[in-house]
């Protein structure tokens, strides 16, 4: 798509993207979406939704899901941070409805990307967790596959949805994992832009 910059930065690219076209936000695992109409702070939330030319969506993860979204008719963008309690919150569907009110998207029409996140063979967790995703007891929960199901739900088929297949734990020598390294944890970046007209 020539309209359209992305990418899902590793740990070796740490600085792909800098600039003062960036718009970002202070990450706060929530269902927060941010529209953005200039480059900057965005303030607290978890996803950023804009069809402004020329602004960088990024948001920054080790572990959580980074996923963008594009919609081609329109023209308009996403950048989500969605850790287990941004899945629980469907942070995924609530953007894309936010899209569609704000940017007249529809569902069948977008392409979404999620990027490498904690895979289902590394995330176990405690009844507690387990219990958001109706699971019980010490189980491993698949973060891309239920934001997937969510997806479905929602009227984005799997044909428009890509994975990167990748488990951040698993793959220490590209990616960061905040449950592998804990405080030594960096942060990859993931970004989208809608190229400006030259
Ligand atoms: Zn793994």
């Amino acid at each position: 798509m020539p309209w359209l910059r992305h990418g899902f930065g590793t740990r070796l690219s740490a600085g792909w993207l800098t600039g003062g076209h960036l718009a970002t936000t202070r990450q706060i695992h929530s269902d927060r979406i941010l529209p953005v109409e200039t480059p900057g702070p965005q303030g607290e939330g978890d996803a950023l939704i804009s069809n402004r030319p020329g602004i960088g969506l990024a948001i920054r993860t080790a572990d959580c899901l980074p996923i963008l979204i594009a919609d081609p008719r329109h023209r308009a963008v996403a950048a989500i941070h969605a850790g287990w309690r941004g899945v629980v919150a469907e942070i995924a569907p609530k953007t894309i409805h936010a899209m569609c009110q704000r940017f007249d998207s529809r569902a069948e029409d977008l392409i979404v990307a999620i990027g490498p996140g904690i895979g289902a063979c590394c995330f176990e967790v405690g009844p507690e967790v387990a219990a958001q995703f109706q699971l019980e007891g010490r189980v491993k929960v698949d973060l891309v596959g239920t934001t997937c199901r969510q997806l479905g739900r929602n009227g984005v088929s799997l044909g428009q949805i890509s994975t990167s297949g990748m488990c951040s734990y698993c793959s220490p020598e590209l990616l960061e994992s905040y449950r592998r390294e804990k405080e030594a944890a960096g942060r990859m970046v993931a970004a989208i832009e809608i190229v400006g007209l030259k």
